[in-house]
């Protein structure tokens, strides 16, 4: 018979050695458009092929989110669910095929699929739980709607093609949720049903699902469509498998997660199992296990540009100058640690240990070595880890009783990382690499495993730490170089405004508008009360539709975004990998603390709130001292002169050998206005409530009025000139008598300063000077004053919101060098947080 198993033979009952399985994950089947593409690609292929299909996109997600709300006991949102799932797979039938048979059959496929799910939610409901057993029931309608829609579209893209039921063909071992193949069967099965047909039709079989011993259905866990093509690949000795996905091929790490990722033209079959091993979603976690060890070629390429070659997984081995060509994160998982002093020397405790979680069928991802034998650890998803106690707790009641075993315990919050590579068995110092970029970056290593391959180094990390923790791996070993390095996307500048105010509001308008740079995008929002990510960037209508609920008083937890804390959220979006993130601090909070949160995650921040650089000296040098480090910049040109280039001036000076001796000038557009209209006449009072009504103060304009605001910009000018002193005490042009009244008891009172003021004024005028807010820095001095000013220099002549800062430096020191300009206003402060933005995109 040895004749008949060599591949290169075909005939009726064993397929032709050039079959291939094509593998369409959801992203690849998500409505009309794409399934008509993936047709047409079946029909443009020469040879014969087995198509295994998942779920159209988001439809398992789908299914089992209207089950939970039936379970919940929330029939009304099920039944929602449930007719959302109809209208979507009817809209795709009636999208795809003409009236008439065909269009017919798979629309009663789709109703009666519809109706089943309805019932067994009912019945979800009525019991109030779902065993996996039913889930599994449940779940399967998608591949089994979807592989025959694909079918009936890949019939009228002109080829023939048939629909098999995949629980007729992979058997599986019974273990609802997650179930293993039974590899021989499922040969014998697949080899029968499917042999005589691929050479006449194209097969398509749902993937995702099989059979269990007892006739039910089910599914091989979330992804499993991968692990349905290697099957149906290794049982029908097929030459090469294809996951068409979402993305080019497999990358070197998460993209979601390394910005930098970059596709790995090839990788050996033993590698790419780790990857999928430890939770790299591209590839199921076992769909290695059936071609490993064969000459099946696998390939993970592009639906979105099917020319690219994507990346091979062969027996192969290439890029030898990288020992390591990948990262892996598994999360949510938990460390499961058993020690005792008393297990030294003793043996049998590992393998009872293990045998304890084999015997609640639960699988262990990671054995962490202990330093000593006093104690061993490994991990498994967290949603298991109490099962597992339990059950080593048991195993071991009389050694915990005794006192040999000190306590079984679970940590959860944990992700284990894995670093993968053939090559990393022959080069030395690969984990001191490891350890040593992960200790330069302050992330704690709580545990870490040698797999026994040395083809990869797993370690644990808190989940919050993970996000860096990969980038800071994928950094050190150069990964975004392989292939070429060429880059998977346009590098896009990432920004995420903390606080949605009018500023905030303006400055996601200038970067939306057409003309803005498009590698600028918004991809988050915080405020008080949560906030709404897109990693792929908020769309112009999206932020313009937020903007108008915002200006009705809504809040974003409440307009599709999440409750969250700021420091919860951003750690939410570092962890998502946003590309050059900048943080944008658009409140006028005290956001020190998480601002420095923002900077480990690695995010740049521009600021135009002053209070975070208006504190002590030592949290104010804190803030700056990455950007020192060449860790991420800190910018706030807004914070002075709102869009008024100061910062950047000042900069300038500096850089081209200037020393900068004196900053002085009107920095307070609100004080300003008021001070300007007092001198030109106007009543004190009137020229307050019209600086509020005109939106130049903050909403209780003492804030402006008591100098403090003028006083925060002095110290910052003056920490640029080296200050390190006290924050000057400003002028405070509220009357004492009315500084702690309410606020509109406050504006009632204000007219009684008027006739003060207006003598003052006048006093001035008759010696030829105006009063102007004065702010005055300099390497050993700030102070911010009212000041009567000749009326014939710059200052004196200010009108309106303007400022004027005039720098003195040994250059420009008989006639300073002046910057006037509008400094108050949304629209110009956020022109100058962009400008900061930019120059932090262009570095
Ligand atoms: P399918 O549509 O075939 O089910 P998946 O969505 O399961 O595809 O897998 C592709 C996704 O896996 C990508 O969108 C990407 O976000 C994620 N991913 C995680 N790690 C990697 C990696 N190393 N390489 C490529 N993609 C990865
Ligand atoms: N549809 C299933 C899932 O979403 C299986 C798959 O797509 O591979 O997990
Ligand atoms: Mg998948």
């Amino acid at each position: 018979m040895a004749a008949a198993r060599r591949p290169a033979r075909s005939s009726t009952r064993r397929p032709a050695a050039s079959l291939e399985v094509w593998k369409f994950g959801g992203a690849s089947l998500a409505g009309v458009a794409e399934i008509q593409k993936a047709a047409a690609l079946i029909a443009g292929h020469k040879g014969p092929l087995v198509i295994a299909a998942s779920a159209l996109a988001g439809v398992t997600d789908l299914l089992l989110e209207g089950a939970e709300h039936a379970r919940a006991g929330r029939p009304a949102d099920a039944s929602r669910v449930a007719a959302t799932l109809l209208r979507r797979h009817r809209d795709v039938v009636k999208g795809l095929l003409p009236s008439g048979s065909a269009r017919r059959t798979l629309l009663t496929a789709v109703d009666s699929a519809a109706r089943e799910y309805r019932n067994l939610c009912t019945a979800i409901g009525l019991l109030g739980h779902m065993a996996p057993r039913v889930s599994d029931r449940l779940v399967s309608r998608g591949e089994r709607l979807s592989a025959q829609i694909l079918s009936a579209a890949i019939v009228r893209a002109g080829r023939r093609s048939t629909y098999a039921e995949a629980t007729d063909i992979v058997a599986t071992d019974g273990q609802h949720g997650a179930a293993a193949a039974l590899l021989p069967e499922t040969t014998r099965r697949a080899r029968r049903i499917l042999g005589p047909l691929v050479a006449r039709t194209v097969v398509v079989v749902p993937g995702f699902i099989g059979r269990a011993p007892d006739g039910s259905v089910t599914t091989l866990g979330r992804g499993g469509t991968d692990f349905t093509a290697t099957l149906l690949a290794r049982s029908l000795r097929a030459r090469r498998v294809v996951l068409w996905k979402d993305v080019p091929g497999i990358l070197t790490a998460d993209p979601r997660v390394v910005t930098d990722a970059r596709l790995i033209p090839q990788l050996h079959h033993r590698e790419a199992a780790e990857v999928a091993h430890y939770g790299a979603k591209v590839l199921h976690p076992r769909a290695l296990i059936p071609i490993a060890g064969t000459r099946i070629v696998l390939h993970v390429r592009s639906f979105l540009d099917p020319a690219a070659s994507g990346t091979e997984v062969s027996a192969r081995r290439s890029l030898r100058s990288y020992p390591v060509k990948a990262l892996a994160t598994v999360r949510a998982q938990a460390i499961v640690t058993v020690a005792g002093k008393g297990m030294v020397g003793v043996h049998g405790i590992a393998a009872r240990t293990f045998a304890a979680v084999e015997a609640e069928r639960l699988s262990v991802s990671t054995i962490f070595q202990a330093s000593s034998e006093s104690s061993i650890g490994f991990t498994l998803p967290e949603s298991e880890a109490s099962r597992a106690v339990n059950s080593i707790r048991n195993a071991f009641r009389e050694e915990l009783a005794s006192g040999l075993i000190d306590n079984v315990t679970s940590r959860p919050g944990m992700a284990v990382l894995a670093v993968v590579g053939d090559g990393m068995a022959g080069t030395p110092g690969i984990a001191a690499r490891v350890f040593s970029a992960l200790a330069a970056a302050r992330i704690n290593v709580v545990a870490i495993a040698q797999g026994s391959s040395e083809r990869n180094i797993s370690f644990a990390v808190q989940s919050s730490e993970a996000a860096d923790a990969s980038r800071c791996v994928h950094a050190a070993f150069q990964l975004s170089k392989i292939g070429g390095g060429r880059p998977q996307a346009v590098q896009t500048t990432d920004v995420v405004l903390l606080g949605f105010g009018r500023v905030g509001r303006a400055l996601a308008d200038q970067i939306a508008l057409p003309n803005g740079q498009a590698t600028v995008r918004v991809v988050g929002l915080l405020d008080r009360s949560g906030f709404v990510f897109e990693p792929k960037g908020l769309s112009r209508r999206r932020l313009l539709h937020l903007t108008q609920k915002k200006d009705a008083g809504a809040l974003l937890a409440s307009l599709g975004g999440k409750a969250a804390g700021a420091a919860e959220a951003l750690t939410f979006m570092a962890s998502h990998a946003v590309s050059r993130p900048v943080l944008v601090d658009v409140t006028s909070d005290e956001t020190g603390g998480l601002l420095r949160t923002a900077i480990g995650h690695g995010f740049n921040v521009v600021l135009a709130n002053k209070k975070p650089l208006a504190g002590s000296w030592d949290s104010y040098a804190g803030l700056l001292a990455s950007t020192n480090n060449g860790g991420p910049d800190v910018r706030y040109e807004a914070t002075v002169g709102a869009g008024l280039p100061i910062i950047d001036t000042y900069r300038k000076l500096v850089e081209t050998g200037d020393r900068v001796l004196r900053i002085e000038g009107c920095v307070s557009g609100t004080l300003m206005f008021v001070v300007s209209a007092v001198s030109s006449g106007q009543r004190f009072s009137d020229a307050v409530r019209e600086a509020v009504e005109r939106g130049y103060a903050e909403p209780d304009p003492r804030d402006d009025l008591s100098g403090r605001d003028a006083a925060r910009k002095g110290l910052i000018l003056a920490r640029l000139l080296g200050y390190r002193g006290p924050a000057p005490t400003p002028d405070d042009l509220v009357p004492r008598a009315l500084r702690d009244l309410p606020l509109p008891e406050f504006m009632k009172r204000l007219p009684a300063s008027d006739d003060e003021w207006a003598e003052r004024v006048e006093r001035e005028r008759g010696q030829g000077r105006v009063l102007r807010y004065v702010v005055t820095a300099t390497p050993r001095r700030v102070s911010a004053r009212l000041s009567a000013v000749p009326v014939s220099t710059p200052i004196g002549a200010l009108h309106g919101t303007r400022n004027l800062i005039a720098f003195t430096t040994r250059r420009y020191r008989a006639e300073p060098l002046v910057v006037s300009g509008p400094g108050a206003g949304a629209e110009v402060t956020a022109a100058g947080i962009l400008n900061d933005i930019y120059s932090l995109a262009s570095r």
